[in-house]
């Protein structure tokens, strides 16, 4: 450092009003020395041509604020106190930005904005913890929420004592991103105030540039690198490119230039006039952590949520609105709700209007709705959409709005239709989109479960065309197809409302048919049947083909699995029938035993409680009774154990009947021991039979059932599963218990009464 400069401070310079420096002067002499020494303490530093430390020097910044901020200097103070570094940042900022806008050539009443709102636009870190200010390392969530909120409070502290709205809304808007991503900030892009753009950018080089507790100082060339990646989203591209420009000049000068300016040139009276009382109502002195989460909370939705207040005015409209309609935020908020907005439609395309809009519902009528609508997204296709209007009512029960939330639904309609598709792939048949076999399963348990229940018949055709591989074989495989068609046709259109077709096989179909007894179903069979034979068929000339049918009804003591195999065999007698005919097996649904007669032989049984014992008698020869057997055993699939005599020993996996099967559901082995005996009665003096030359021969059968081993004794339901056997027998023998018959002789002791008095007549 040479020889110290001229005073560049002149007493004339000196406004009468002028407020003192932090100590107030003796007399004027004094503080023209001071504030000459620290001109020349400024040129020092500049002539000295090193770095800026943080601050010039502590005097030199007091003063510098005291004479720029004039009766707001004690708010700059405060900040020092609670932290040196971050006052430094603002007084290093509001030099630059003053040098940039004297070089952008700004009027002097903008320039003087950005100066006072650079100072004070961090004052708000007054209230930031410690803690959160010095930590050595970058910022986790919350403690950047921190920092929001204490920047946020730094407009409320200048609320209650600047006079300038342009101040304030610099101020405001410093920490708002150029592309409007900061949602809680109504501007974007142009609208915010150019002060505000060209603090950011500043404070954000200064910040940058300078060591910090968290990170050392980066070179320029590295921030400027990192000011033009956020060029167009967190800053103004344009600005960037001037303040590049501007950076090429020498920073320190432009400082020093700009303090120079302050200390000859501000006015106190000027400078105090920016100052006022104001009693706006004090913020809350806790940060409202409650606002911040909902504010964290609505801008990090995935979901659209707009809120209309009661006169229809769009007050909220979050991100997640602005990416589903594409509709900014700053322009629709302060509009009117309407549903033409989003071209608001039901899922058939038919436009909402006014009176039937949800959100108009729900603050008319105080009504939550949920409906699925279509929207425009994004000015270009209509999206499906979840509405779900919420009213909002205060406290009191006053209205205050609705809250209309929109879930994009296209990925679940995608989900709903794909399911829809893989389920109908799973359950139909391909060529004939007719139930398939597994489908066909599932509905016959609960088919018989709910008919068995109700009490009321139902019946099952299978059919199987006749001679089928000769059609493949002569007119290809094609015309195969359409015969399979034309028979599905015929099935379909005899069914009624609760009936179900299924292909069971390859040319094998099987019809369940709802509240329908076997002559019904037999005569719907022989329907189709007729209707099949003397169709023509285009692709085999003209010729017809014809089908079999098995035919038969539910019958007590059923399962899916006896039903299936009877009506199997039914059709089995159809083919060696000679085909082209309908065969009806099995008894129907009349004559299972009521509940109370089987209390009846289970009292008599001296056996262990779920073995069952029963005396039964079948008016058939045992010839007959034995092929009615053969029945039950081919449909119950039953082994036979052993053949001893008239004794036949029988083992059945039973399956529980007529109901839907859960996991935990197991068969049960069932033994089953048959003693046959025939039995040719004598008529004993009845009259009618003495004078018939026939004599009556019924069969008498004994039968057991019980598990088979100790294991299945110990299953639930095997005193329900051998009774179901018991009764299912019972229907194919078609034999009810034994009714004794009278003692020999009574017959002719009645006569031998009667007579005498016939006589007197
Ligand atoms: P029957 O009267 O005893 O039933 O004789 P059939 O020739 O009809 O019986 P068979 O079981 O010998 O032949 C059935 C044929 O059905 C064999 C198979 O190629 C044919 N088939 C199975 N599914 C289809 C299909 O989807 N389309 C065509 N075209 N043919 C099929
Ligand atoms: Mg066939
Ligand atoms: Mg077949």
């Amino acid at each position: 450092m040479s020889t110290a400069p001229e005073p560049l401070f002149q007493p004339s310079a000196i406004p009468s009003t002028a407020v003192p420096p932090v100590s107030a002067p003796t007399s004027a002499e004094r503080w023209m020395t001071e504030l000459n020494s620290l001109l020349r303490e400024l040129e020092a530093v500049t002539a000295a041509g090193h770095t800026l430390p943080p601050v010039f020097s502590r005097s030199a910044d007091d003063q510098l604020v005291q004479i720029r901020l004039g009766v707001a200097a004690g708010l700059f103070a405060a900040l020092q106190c609670k932290n040196a570094a971050v006052a430094g940042h603002a007084l290093r900022v509001a030099l630059s930005s003053s040098a940039w806008a004297t070089k952008m050539e700004l009027s002097a009443t903008d320039r003087e904005a950005i100066e006072l709102a650079a100072l004070l636009h961090d004052v708000g870190v007054i209230g930031a913890p410690d803690h959160v200010l010095l930590k050595p390392a970058a910022l986790d969530r919350d403690e950047s929420a921190v920092m929001v909120r204490a920047r946020k409070m730094s407009l409320e502290i200048l609320r209650r004592g600047c006079a300038s709205e342009k101040i304030l809304e610099i101020v405001e808007y410093v920490p708002a991103w150029y592309d409007g991503s900061r949602t809680d900030f109504p501007l974007r892009g142009r609208r915010i105030p150019l002060g505000a753009r060209m603090i950011a950018i500043v404070e954000a080089f200064d910040a940058m540039t300078t060591d910090h507790v968290y990170r050392p100082a980066r070179s320029r060339e590295r921030a400027m690198t990192e000011l033009c990646e956020c060029s167009g989203t967190q800053f103004d591209p344009e600005l960037v490119h001037r303040f590049a420009e501007f950076c090429q000049e020498d920073q320190t000068a432009a400082r020093w230039e700009a303090a120079h300016r302050w200390l000859r040139t501000l006015d106190p009276a000027a400078v105090n006039s920016y100052w006022e009382m104001n009693f706006a109502p004090l913020p809350s002195a806790e940060p409202n952590v409650g606002a911040l989460f909902q504010g964290q909370l609505l801008d990090n939705m995935y979901d659209a949520v707009v809120f209309v207040d009661t006169a229809g005015r769009v007050v909220l409209w979050n991100r997640g609105a602005e990416r589903l309609t594409g509709i900014d935020g700053t322009s629709v908020r302060g509009q009117t709700w309407r549903p033409m907005l989003l071209e608001l439609s039901d899922e058939k395309g038919h436009s909402i209007h006014e009176s039937d809009c949800p959100v108009n519902t729900a603050i008319r009528c105080g009504v939550q709705s949920l409906r699925r609508l279509r929207i425009l997204s994004r000015g270009q296709r209509m999206v499906a959409v979840d509405a779900h209007a919420i009213p909002v009512i205060d406290r009191k029960g006053v209205a205050q709005g609705a809250v209309l939330l929109f879930h994009d639904a296209s990925s679940e309609i995608s989900l709903e239709r794909r399911c829809q598709s893989l389920h109908e792939k799973s359950t139909k048949d391909p060529l004939t989109q007719v139930a398939n076999r597994a489908e066909f399963d599932r509905v016959h348990a609960m088919f018989i479960a709910a008919h068995r229940q109700q009490q009321v018949p139902c019946s099952l055709i299978m059919c199987d065309l006749d001679r089928f591989k000769q059609v493949n074989d002569t007119y290809g495989h094609q015309a195969g197809d359409e015969v399979i068609l034309s028979l599905v046709s015929l099935l379909k259109s005899s069914c009624r409302p609760g009936d179900l077709v299924a292909r069971y096989g390859g040319e094998e179909f099987v019809v369940l048919c709802a509240d329908c007894d076997n002559d019904t179903a037999a005569r719907r069979a022989e329907q189709i049947r007729k209707s099949l034979s003397r169709l023509a068929q285009t692709k085999m000339e003209g010729r017809a083909v014809t089908v079999s049918f098995g035919v038969t009804e539910i019958q007590p003591g059923d399962t899916p699995e006896t039903m299936l195999r009877r009506a199997d065999r039914a059709l089995l007698m159809a083919k060696a029938n000679g085909r082209n005919t309908v065969v009806q097996l099995g008894n129907g649904i009349g004559g299972e035993p009521a509940e109370g007669k089987s209390a009846s032989w289970r009292s008599k049984s001296t056996r262990p409680k779920q073995l069952l014992e029963q005396d039964l008698v079948t008016p058939v020869p045992v010839r007959i009774a034995i092929e009615k057997l053969r029945g039950f055993v081919a449909d119950h699939q039953a082994r036979i154990v052993s053949i001893d005599g008239n004794r036949v020993r029988l083992e059945i996996d039973h399956q529980p009947a007529g109901r839907i099967r859960r996991l935990t559901d197991r068969s049960t082995a069932l033994h089953v021991e048959l003693l046959f005996e025939e039995e040719r009665l004598q008529n004993d003096g009845d009259p009618e039979a003495q004078s018939s030359s026939s004599k009556t021969t019924r069969t008498k059968i004994r039968i057991v059932v019980g598990p088979r081993t100790d294991r299945d004794r110990r299953s639930q339901d095997v005193t329900v599963q051998a009774r179901e056997v018991l009764t299912s027998f019972r229907s194919y023998l078609m034999a009810s218990e034994e009714w004794p018959l009278p003692p020999a002789g009574t017959w002719k002791r009645i006569k031998r009464i009667i007579a005498p008095w016939m006589a007197r007549k």
